[in-house]
């Protein structure tokens, strides 16, 4: 069987690998704590699922509009003005499966064999694959503990070249929860605003997951570079919604339309039952948006706590989103009681799993060697004991 060159040369998407090795090894009767995944553990709000079922009663069977229901767009296009202060007309936005399709559509819409796009890392790890897929040249911009994870002016302004045609902003950050200011942001449009050919996409799937006590901003507000940025967002994190696949892109109308010809062939319009569902998300109550975010800052102040609590570990304070990003190297170079070797993150995040029973990710699957990430979207109790599974398991490592 031929595989294309393209798909060999894909990386399997480890946030998901590892969830699926820690729910093999939870199948073989292993107890396993999953802090691998990143999706948040409360179930989708009631309104939303009854929304859900009236749009089954009511027969949304049929193809939806390629860009998604009117309805839908215009209560997407709604929300960027109430809570973003973003114009958008809803020729404007283009609903996909999710926020990962969504960002696909932009990359393959927009980026040529050799385009270059600038990815700040530690980043998540679809960016840097579906860059390659469309035959971009990723140039990734390393950032570390010592600057919060946040890519400077200066970092900017040396990474951008004649070749460059995008940047991927991800703010609050998966892996590492941090936010950029709004003073931050303006600092980086100022170098944007030197560099008209960079289209920049700014992934905001965690706008609402935010312990900054401020507003979020959006880099679609900057009046100075609204006219080439793109918004990917959705409701999955939101709304815990993961599983119903429904995120959007907003996009120059020139763009949307060419991502609505690309989903034409590639997927059509998402399901009808989820839109109906995610619109009733968008217009419904949004208590339920207040009420996770609290949980989740609670889950984020105990992890911060244990984790500083491991000697060794450089911990940052996540501004938002529902990951930690310690980093690990003190561990590293280490030799564990069973006779392995800890060379790297990915030895240490295998090692947490098989021997402390704890599923991570290494940070190398963000492009940012010698960290883990660690998903809090769990209950306290399971994130009391996995730190305390942790913290034995890596009183065991010894310097080789
Ligand atoms: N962007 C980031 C930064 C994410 O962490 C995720 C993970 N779910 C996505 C996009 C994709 O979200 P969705 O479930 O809407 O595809
Ligand atoms: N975004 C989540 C994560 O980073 C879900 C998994 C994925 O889509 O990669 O864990």
């Amino acid at each position: 069987m031929q595989i294309s060159n393209r798909v060999e040369s894909l990386a399997v998407s480890q946030t998901l690998a590892m969830s699926q090795k820690s729910a093999e090894l939870k199948a073989q009767g292993v107890d396993v704590i999953n802090l691998s995944v990143g999706e948040p553990d409360f179930n989708t709000p009631s309104h939303i699922k009854a929304a859900a079922v009236k749009a089954i009663e009511d027969n949304y069977s049929f193809y939806s509009p390629v860009p998604g229901y009117m309805s839908l767009r215009k209560a997407i296009a709604d929300k960027l003005s109430r809570e973003n202060g973003l114009h958008y007309d809803p020729s404007q936005i283009v609903v996909g499966n999710g926020a990962k399709h969504a960002l696909a559509n932009v990359i393959m819409a927009t980026i040529n064999a050799g385009d270059e796009v600038i990815i700040p890392t530690p980043a998540w790890v679809s960016y840097l694959e579906l860059v390659k897929l469309a035959e971009g040249k990723p140039v990734l911009v390393a950032t570390g503990l010592d600057q919060d994870f946040k890519i400077t002016p200066a970092q900017l302004e040396a990474a951008i070249t004649p070749a460059t045609r995008a940047i991927i902003m991800c703010s609050p950050s998966n892996p590492t929860g941090s936010v950029y200011s709004r003073d931050e942001l303006q600092a980086l449009v100022d170098v944007f605003e030197r560099h008209p050919q960079v289209l920049v996409i700014a992934d905001e799937i965690y706008e609402h997951i935010l312990y900054t006590g401020g507003d979020f901003v959006s880099l679609a507000s900057f009046e100075a570079i609204a006219d080439r940025t793109v918004v990917i967002n959705g409701v999955s994190k939101a709304y815990a919604m993961t599983g119903w696949r429904i995120g959007y892109c907003a996009a120059p109308v020139q763009l949307a339309k060419a991502i609505s010809k690309l989903q034409g062939q590639m997927t059509s319009g998402a399901s009808s039952i989820a839109q109906k569902a995610a619109e009733a998300a968008y217009t419904g109550p949004q208590e339920c948006v207040e009420d996770m975010r609290r949980a989740f800052e609670r889950r984020r102040d105990l992890v911060v706590r244990l984790a500083r609590e491991i000697p060794g570990l450089g911990v940052n304070e996540p501004q938002g989103a529902f990951y930690l990003f310690p980093e690990v190297s003190a561990y590293l170079g280490t030799t564990a009681p069973d006779g392995r070797t800890i060379t790297t993150d990915s030895d240490l995040a295998m090692y947490l799993l098989e021997v402390g029973h704890v599923a991570t990710v290494a940070g190398a699957a963000f492009c940012a060697p010698g960290y883990i990430r660690l998903s809090y979207a769990t209950s306290d109790e399971n994130l009391v004991e996995a730190m305390r599974r942790i913290k034995s398991a890596l009183q065991e490592l010894r310097k080789c």
